[in-house]
């Protein structure tokens, strides 16, 4: 049996074929690695494990009584498992631009079999989960994501038609001129929980997706592939992500399990 590993800042992805021969994916918070070692040693003849991540080496080091452990660089497990991914899913297209939503973000440029990493930024998934607990105190993903879906922003953006009052505006007037630009403009208010969520959100998403269609355009490719456990059950992350990209004329794409890129790329590494 096999095991695919992807060891990431925040979160340990798995990915195997059970005896049934479905794909099962499950992961792991990062800073609990025994709870990895402790799975994977409860699982009957585990003979070869392919890891990846940053995380690798710090796994690979309590995973001693494996027999024969493959270690692939993230990108390129990462671009295994979307190749793989896209096939399953029905897409047809060759040439796109890959933005990986981690605890950073990591930007990637797929032609064919090959890539090449062409941008990133510091805000990611992780920005989404330490601004959200240093501005409300709440630290848990899903608690985060389930709040920020039914807050508003528009206490809190600063938006074109904010700026321009009564005139035309030269781009649309309702794209985010300043991420939390009202703030500090408008008195001080009480602002709800779930506002203040939904913007931080807002601003992640955002300058995720200029990055990455930016980077589109650079490269002449029309879809941007968008993965990363922080997209999880995320739909208000998506369709910020989303309706931007389709603003800008590229195309989004979601795959259905957009965390596991890097363990299904380190799996089929094997
Ligand atoms: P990197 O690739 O940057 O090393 P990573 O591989 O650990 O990091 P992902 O697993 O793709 O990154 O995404 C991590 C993000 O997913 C977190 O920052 C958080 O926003 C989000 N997330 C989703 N579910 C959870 C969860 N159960 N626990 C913690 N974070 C979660
Ligand atoms: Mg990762």
């Amino acid at each position: 049996k096999a095991i695919g590993i992807d060891a990431g800042g925040t979160l340990t992805k798995l990915a195997y074929v059970n005896e049934f021969g479905e794909l099962v994916l499950e992961h792991f918070p990062s800073n609990d690695l025994h709870a990895v070692t402790e799975w994977i040693s409860k699982q009957p003849e585990i003979e070869e494990i392919g890891i990846t991540g940053g995380r690798a080496e710090q796994v690979k080091d309590l995973l001693k009584s494996v027999k024969s452990i493959h270690y692939i660089v993230e990108f390129e497990a990462t671009l295994k498992g979307v190749r793989y991914q896209l096939m399953q899913e029905g897409h047809q297209f060759d040439r796109s631009i890959i933005t990986n939503v981690g605890t950073g973000t990591s930007i990637h440029y797929m032609d064919g079999e090959t890539h090449s990493r062409v941008g990133g930024t510091g805000i990611g998934g992780g920005t989404l989960v330490g601004l959200a607990a240093l501005t409300t105190g709440i630290y848990n993903y899903n608690d985060i994501i389930k709040q920020a879906q039914s807050g508003e922003r528009q206490e809190m953006d600063l938006l074109v038609q904010d700026i321009y009052q009564g005139m035309d505006t030269p781009i649309s007037g309702t794209l985010t001129a300043s991420n939390f630009g009202k703030m500090g403009i408008d008195q001080t208010k009480n602002h709800p929980t779930e506002n203040i969520l939904a913007t931080v959100q807002g601003l992640v998403g955002e300058v995720i997706t200029t990055l990455s269609i930016q980077l589109a355009e650079q490269n002449q490719v029309e879809h941007i592939i968008y993965i990363g456990t922080t997209l999880n059950e995320n739909e208000a992350l998506k369709k910020i992500i989303a309706n931007y990209t389709k603003l800008k004329k590229k195309t989004p794409i979601f795959l259905n399990d957009h965390g596991f890129s890097g363990a299904i790329g380190a799996l089929l590494n094997i």
